[in-house]
């Protein structure tokens, strides 16, 4: 399938490793020249070089911390007019509410909700004007099913969805879409660290962890990031400007339910 976005430009947020780098790697596999974030430059440029040696395509790296206003300028500075952006960012801790203090809570909402939300100021209104522009957001399966231990996940991205599930019906008219994109069980970095620590709590091996969880997905398996990645390039697609304001589960059909 073409996406017809060959040679677009997209921003790909916190993207050395995990969902965001296969994003960007699907993203320029379908023709899309990147500028690819995150914090520890060296991890940044490892991936920038694979992704170029993979697909050809123009990728530059910005070592920055896209939850601070000077990470974000820097990154805009390197692609002022992207047709693309894909909003993350680390998701917060794990734990109990009580602990967490007014600074954890602003850190959180500031990373999952102000952080997309001030790049997607920066740039809509130029999309806007180019009329074509494509911003998903990865969020969480917990925006639609709450995690009880990852209560600021919750919470900060059900915010961000809230503000873009009207906003997107705004821009909408001028092919300017906005979607959210939930991950359910994807075997990344950071899922894999969170089985780790399950395994060392309960002396067991992460194998025998990472199997009960699998057994427990409808699938019988967890994600690969390709697939995420996959979703992303379609969300991006040129024949999907009528996909507007959607928030797309992906979970292996975790989520019980009929429809929605
Ligand atoms: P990951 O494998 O740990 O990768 C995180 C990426 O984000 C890395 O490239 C990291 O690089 C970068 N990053 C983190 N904080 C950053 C910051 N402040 N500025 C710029 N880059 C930053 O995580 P993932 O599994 O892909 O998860 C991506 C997002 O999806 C997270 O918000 C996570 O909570 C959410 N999610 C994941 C799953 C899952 O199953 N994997 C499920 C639900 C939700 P540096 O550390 O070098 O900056």
């Amino acid at each position: 399938m073409d996406l017809g976005i060959k040679d677009k430009k997209a921003i790909v947020c916190a993207a050395s490793k995990g969902l965001g780098k296969a994003c960007a790697m699907s993203l320029a596999h379908n023709g899309v020249d990147l500028v690819i974030n995150s914090r520890t430059a060296s991890d940044l440029e490892a991936t920038a070089a694979e992704i170029r040696a993979a697909t050809g395509r123009t990728v530059t790296a910005i070592a920055a911390d896209i939850t601070t206003a000077e990470g974000r300028a820097k990154v805009l500075a390197a692609c002022p007019a992207p047709d693309i952006l894909v909003n993350n960012a680390g998701g917060p801790p794990r734990g109990d509410f009580r602990d967490w203090s007014e600074a954890d809570w602003m850190k959180a909402v500031n990373g999952n909700m102000i952080t997309p939300i001030m790049l997607i100021k920066s740039v809509v209104d130029g999309m806007i004007a180019r009329k074509f522009g494509r911003i998903v957001n990865i969020t969480s399966g917990s925006v639609k099913s709450p995690i009880p231990e990852l209560g600021m996940s919750n919470g900060a991205r059900a915010g961000l969805t809230g503000f873009v599930g009207g906003l997107a019906r705004q821009v909408a008219r001028h092919n300017v879409t906005i979607n959210g994109l939930l991950p359910g069980p994807f075997l990344t970095d950071r899922l894999r660290s969170g089985m780790i620590e399950a395994a060392r709590k309960a002396n067991r091996p992460l194998e025998e962890i990472l199997a009960e969880r699998s057994k427990t997905n409808p699938t019988g398996r967890v994600g690969d990031p390709f697939e995420f990645g996959e979703a992303c390039a379609f969300l991006c697609a040129a024949s999907s400007g009528f996909i507007v304001g959607q928030n797309l589960l992906l979970d292996g059909g975790a989520f019980n339910s009929t429809m929605g």
